[in-house]
């Protein structure tokens, strides 16, 4: 992804209180490998259940803070993340909810989807254990990726 300035992530976000962008930590953007990442995404050390995260939309950098639901999935059951559709154990899943842009979401209308804790797809679509990794198969994964967290904010930006 293109990179990101930290006026560009506080400004980008679509579903977020003026509390919480006043308060919301930014991630370490000079160590972030911008070339690997089709979002950026971080949790908030200060308030365990807030997750962020930040994609480009054409020339337009969107935002979108989330809220991991209370209580985590099952353990010893295998989970799937939406956005990056990696099974993993179901401790590394979380389902997240975001509120809709605008009023809808301050009325407290909201999107659930279950998303990898730590918000970091873009480093487990590069994983592939014991192969080689083959360059096309993360270039369409990555493609995927991007296409279903846009898929998610558009939902989100939605106001009918
Ligand atoms: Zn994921």
């Amino acid at each position: 992804m293109r990179p990101l300035s930290a006026d560009d992530i506080r400004g980008s976000f679509v579903n977020a209180t003026p509390e919480q962008l006043e308060r919301m930590p930014l991630p370490g953007l000079h160590e972030t490998l911008w070339d690997e990442r089709e979002y950026l995404g971080w949790r908030d050390p200060q308030a365990a259940r807030l997750g962020y995260l930040v994609h480009w939309m054409g020339d337009r950098p969107v935002g979108i803070v989330v809220r991991a639901a209370s209580g985590g999935l099952r353990r010893g059951i295998a989970a799937m993340c939406s956005f990056c559709r990696s099974s993993q154990p179901a401790t590394q899943v979380r389902m997240f909810s975001a509120p809709r842009a605008g009023e809808a979401g301050l009325n407290g209308n909201t999107i659930g989807t279950y998303i990898c804790e730590d918000l970091a797809c873009s480093m487990l679509i590069r994983i592939t254990p014991s192969q080689p990794l083959q360059p096309d198969l993360v270039e369409t994964r990555a493609r995927r990726l991007l296409e279903r967290v846009q898929g998610f904010t558009s939902d989100i930006l939605r106001t009918a």
